[in-house]
């Protein structure tokens, strides 16, 4: 099995964090994300014990929630002790919403707008990242209005390549997010940011990508950064003292991947960074991490109905389910790949390769090609693994179709995160 989470019980079904996929079904329809709420709680542990045990608990892990949003998720991260990432206004506010402690957010985005701005202002965020210096004239501005200083961290392009798929890439210096060192523009930004009155600048925030499965671009982000403090320090006299090394560990999404324990790529970027330190004689900073995808991911998966098949001799053989882009549209934007179980037969042998199609109405609307799955026939459900990350917070109403129910599961009972969508929600906004 993909995770560690999933089995298979005597009748032959799928089973996620001890539920069994076909009651879940007849309970709560398709489609239908399921996730594991115990696996959620133990990765956030691995990554706050890492901290906890060998950094002196000097730093703060923070769920970068574009992941997977939703009231509950911030419920369940706030009572593990993590703090969260957020990237918009909507996400700051379903994160209050659900009683997150507004001084453990960090607010991210590269274009964010003035009036989310004054909204993190207000609300009390922790760290602001600050992505341009627009960004950073309007926040002194806004704050000196509020009558407040606010924490900020500069965005900073590390220029590293972690040789992941171009999409996900956002170190590099061709990006769109944050300064960029080489150009001298970061250390332009600090000099900006030091004089003005109403923001203070607590630190360097930088993220290399994601899906990352080595441990050394994090751990040369992670030098990177601390020389770049060094020479903060060196020419304006001011020693930062925290460092945000951003997400990107990298998950199982198929039996070929073989991504390292989330705590050990932790370990391998502190050690770096004590090195790091030791040499240029820098104070350790308090160090943030902003995992989302490793959080979440492997939690999840989707449950769909098969409505049809085609098989189009000496090309392929179409499964039709009753989902699609609309709730999953990472393969049509990265060709991502999936595995895929037959939930009523996970018993039986994947003797079939399937190309898996939603019902949106657009040929490039798949949820994977060559997939290995049992033989599958209409009324059959189909189990899509490793779907928790960056599935119901990317899914979208195309075609009007509703968002699916998300379900989670604690020591095997099931409770609703999010109703389904009903069609007079789709109208809700209509005139
Ligand atoms: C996307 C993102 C993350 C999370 O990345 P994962 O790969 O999901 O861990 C963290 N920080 C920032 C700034 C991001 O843009």
């Amino acid at each position: 099995m993909l995770t560690p989470n999933l089995n298979v019980n005597e009748e032959g079904h799928l089973c996620i964090g001890g539920a069994d996929c076909c009651d879940l079904v007849q309970q709560y329809g398709t489609p239908l994300y399921v996730m594991d709420e115990n696996m959620i709680r133990e990765n956030c542990r691995s990554y706050r014990d890492v901290i906890d045990q060998e950094y002196e608990g000097r730093g703060l892990i923070c769920y970068a929630s574009k992941a997977f949003s939703c009231k509950e998720m911030y419920r369940i991260v706030q009572s593990e002790g993590l703090g969260a990432d957020v990237v918009s206004g909507g996400e700051l506010y379903t994160a209050l919403a659900a009683g997150m402690d507004a001084s453990k957010l960090v607010f991210h985005g590269n274009s964010k707008t003035p009036h989310e701005l004054l909204y993190a202002v207000q609300a009390g965020v922790g760290r602001i990242v600050v992505d341009h210096l627009y960004e950073l004239d309007r926040l002194n501005q806004i704050a000196k209005a509020q009558g407040v200083k606010v924490n900020v961290m500069l965005r900073i392009k590390p220029g590293i390549d972690a040789h992941t798929h171009d999409f996900v890439q956002t170190g590099k210096i061709d990006s769109k997010f944050g300064f960029a060192l080489e150009t001298g523009e970061a250390m332009e930004a600090v000099h900006r940011a030091i004089q003005l009155h109403h923001v203070h600048l607590c630190g360097l925030h930088c993220h290399i990508g994601s899906q990352i499965f080595e441990t050394e671009p994090f751990a040369e982000a992670a030098r990177v950064m601390i020389r770049f403090m060094d020479a903060v320090r060196d020419q304006m006299g001011v020693a930062l003292e925290e460092l945000n090394l951003g997400g990107g560990p990298g998950i199982k999404y198929t039996m070929e991947d073989d991504p390292l324990p989330f705590a050990d790529i932790i370990r391998a970027i502190l050690c770096a960074l004590s090195e790091a330190c030791e040499e240029l004689r820098f104070p350790k900073p308090f160090i943030l991490f902003e995992p989302g995808r490793s959080i979440v991911g492997g939690a999840g998966l989707t449950l769909y109905s098969v409505m049809g098949r085609k098989t189009i001799p000496n090309v392929r053989t179409y499964v039709l389910v009753d989902g699609g882009m609309c709730d999953n549209p990472r393969y049509a934007l990265y060709q991502s790949k999936y595995e895929a179980i037959c939930a009523n037969r996970a018993d039986r042998p994947a003797n079939e390769t399937v190309t898996i199609g939603g019902k949106c109405c657009e040929s490039g609307d798949l949820i994977g090609e060559d997939l290995h799955l049992q033989h599958v026939e209409p009324d059959d459900i189909i189990a899509v693994l490793a779907t928790g990350a960056y599935n119901y917070s990317m899914a979208s109403n195309y075609n009007r179709n509703p968002r699916p129910a998300v379900v989670m599961i604690k020591d095997g009972e099931s409770r609703i995160a999010i109703e389904r969508e009903s069609y007079a929600d789709l109208i809700l906004n209509d005139r």
